[in-house]
């Protein structure tokens, strides 16, 4: 018999790792389900519209044309000119196909990023209230994440001054989204040209701009953060279909980037995963120069849907709103409620308070805990209309039981 003590068979690496939130509770809202109770999911970040037809008509012409082979690891040359296309039509951003990299969602591409980009001992800032994964990928790069956030009174839009600060010398990118998840805010042309004044100052520090919720934007013309001159050559622009295109379970992200971290993170591709799917890839390119009628019907319900959420959680006590211009998310400040009770349990945290909408309200929300946003919880209304309704009627219940 060795004596050897067991070490763990999983790696520091995933045993430090926390679990996706947003993935968490949709589950436990699936398993509830599952079990028979009556549970809407406000939870996931997923539009429950379907796919536009057309575009579900261009993968099966795909697969029956014999897309069904590897594709080059950074994308199809058709979906790579597409995209290329997409920047400069859209948002003013000029790259060459050798630049684009198209990975399975624009998490891959938060995950090429970071692992390519980053060393032990270095710093990454993120903006906060943040994106749930950009935390732990950060983390998976080695790298120590610096939160720079704000609050509700500020439309959790940060304070450039504030980013200043926190720049040092260990620093390598920014990583934020606008529209934002989770709070739905979008970052104005003039706050987006404060930020890019502030990076220019510092030299070789980039920008992840995550603009998945691009076309999900009810304030107007999306605005690139790329776009701005002095920061031109130092802003990775990230991007994706599952948003705007209804496209979730796709798997298909892609990214703009100076070429040396386009060609790195193809490297890293091509020695994990490889290129994404190549019927996918083609209806993808097709969906880029498409109609895009489908897209805006389905950004003008999420409007009609936000109006209708926002006047109904504005109506519960202790709750703060505030309007957000994009995404599909609400993420009122519920800290009123902490140190609450129901006679049973006391609500001390954000979790205490999604558990505790979830159990008295069948409602799943996440809590703001894992946005970095401790007295918060974000709501998806990636719902329809009618749950909408019914969910916050009951959120409105449970919460009467709290004093
Ligand atoms: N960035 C943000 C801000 C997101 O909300 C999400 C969630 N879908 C992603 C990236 C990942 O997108 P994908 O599904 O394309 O991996
Ligand atoms: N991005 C979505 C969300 O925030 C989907 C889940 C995930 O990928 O984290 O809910």
């Amino acid at each position: 018999m060795s004596t050897i003590t067991k070490k763990s068979i999983l790696s520091e690496r995933i045993l430090s790792m926390a679990e996706s939130a947003t993935i968490a509770m949709a589950q436990m809202a699936r398993d509830l389900k599952a079990k028979g109770h009556d549970i809407i999911s406000l939870s996931l970040g997923e539009p429950d519209f379907d796919t536009p037809e057309h575009i579900k008509e261009a993968a099966i012409q795909a697969l029956k044309d014999g897309y069904t082979k590897y594709t080059p690891v950074p994308g199809l040359p058709e979906l790579r000119q597409a995209i290329v296309d997409k920047f400069k039509r859209d948002n003013d951003l000029d790259f060459d196909m050798s630049q684009i990299v198209v990975s399975n969602g624009a998490k891959q591409c938060i995950a090429n990023l970071s692992l390519t980009m980053l060393n032990k001992g270095d710093e990454a800032i993120i903006l906060g209230p943040y994106w749930v994964s950009y935390y732990e990928i950060v983390r998976l790069g080695g790298a120590t994440p610096v939160i720079v956030s704000a609050g509700i009174e500020n439309d959790y839009k940060i304070n450039p001054e504030d980013l200043r600060a926190a720049i040092t010398e260990k620093t390598k990118f920014i990583i934020f989204s606008s529209p934002c998840n989770p709070t739905g805010s979008v970052y104005t042309r003039e706050e987006l040209k404060a930020i890019a004044d502030i990076v220019a100052d510092f030299e070789d520090l980039y920008i992840i701009s995550d603009e998945i919720y691009e076309y999900i934007n009810f304030a107007g013309k999306h605005v690139s953060i790329g776009a701005f001159e002095n920061v031109r050559d130092r802003t990775i622009t990230v991007n994706g279909f599952a948003k705007g295109f209804a496209m979730t379970g796709w798997r298909l992200g892609y990214m703009g980037a100076p070429l040396e971290i386009a060609k790195a993170c193809a490297k890293m591709q091509g020695q994990f995963t490889s290129g994404a799917t190549a019927f996918g890839q083609k209806a993808a390119a097709y969906a880029l120069n498409a109609d895009m009628t489908p897209t805006w019907e389905m950004r003008d319900e999420f409007k009609k849907r936000r109006d209708i959420v926002i006047a109904g959680l504005k109506e519960i006590p202790g709750f703060i709103v505030n309007n957000p211009k994009g995404a599909f998310y609400v993420f009122p400040d519920i800290s009123a409620y902490f140190g609450k009770s129901d006679g049973n349990v006391t609500i001390q945290n954000s979790n205490d308070f999604a558990q505790f909408i979830l159990l008295n309200a069948h409602v799943a929300v996440v809590a703001g805990s894992a946005f970095g946003a401790e007295g918060c919880f974000r709501l998806s209304y990636a719902a329809s209309e009618a749950q909408l309704v019914e969910a916050i009627r009951r959120i409105k219940e449970a919460v009467k039981k709290l004093s």
